[in-house]
């Protein structure tokens, strides 16, 4: 099954959002194999967004990111990747399609409450960057035997 990472930025922990936007991936039979709380550092920060470092915006992002503790998951089903990005959808939620989980409780471009892969290479990348392999959690939902 394919998997994909997400972050829950420190605006969705602090405004109380956790439980809503872990609930839209339950409610769309999203697997989670791996939840934890975390604290990011600096370097995780520049790691994870160094396609960002030479932007006028990155202090910004970097004081955000490591504003509170972020809730990182990883998620997996069929093309896991695409549908979260498209439950996820524009970076500015401004952009993004009424419905979305931008749209409905990000402010800005700064404060977008999730972030999500946005492809297969990245998200094998991303889920290594995040979770260790002894963190592993094996169990099976009873939507595997529809995935297969
Ligand atoms: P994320 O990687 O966080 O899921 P994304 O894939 O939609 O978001 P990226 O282009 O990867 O968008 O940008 C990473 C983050 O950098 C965005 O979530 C946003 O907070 C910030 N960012 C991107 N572009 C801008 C911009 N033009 N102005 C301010 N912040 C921006
Ligand atoms: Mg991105």
């Amino acid at each position: 099954m394919e998997t994909t990472l997400v972050l829950l930025k420190p605006d969705t922990v602090q405004r109380g959002l956790i439980g809503q936007i872990i609930s839209r991936f339950e409610n769309k039979w999203l697997k989670i194999v791996w939840l934890k709380m975390i604290s990011l550092s600096e370097d995780i920060v520049n790691e994870h967004y160094d396609f960002l470092m030479d932007k006028p915006f990155f202090p910004k992002i970097k004081s955000y990111m490591t504003s509170s503790p972020v809730v990182a998951l990883v998620l997996a089903w069929t093309d896991v990747v695409k549908t979260v990005r498209n439950l996820t959808w524009a970076t500015n939620p401004s952009d993004a399609l009424p419905g979305s989980i931008r749209w409905d409780f990000a402010l800005t471009i700064d404060a977008n409450i999730i972030h999500a892969s946005d492809s297969r290479e990245t998200a094998a990348i991303e889920v290594k960057r995040f979770f260790k392999e002894d963190e592993i959690t094996s169990y099976e939902k009873i939507s595997d035997k529809i995935v297969g």
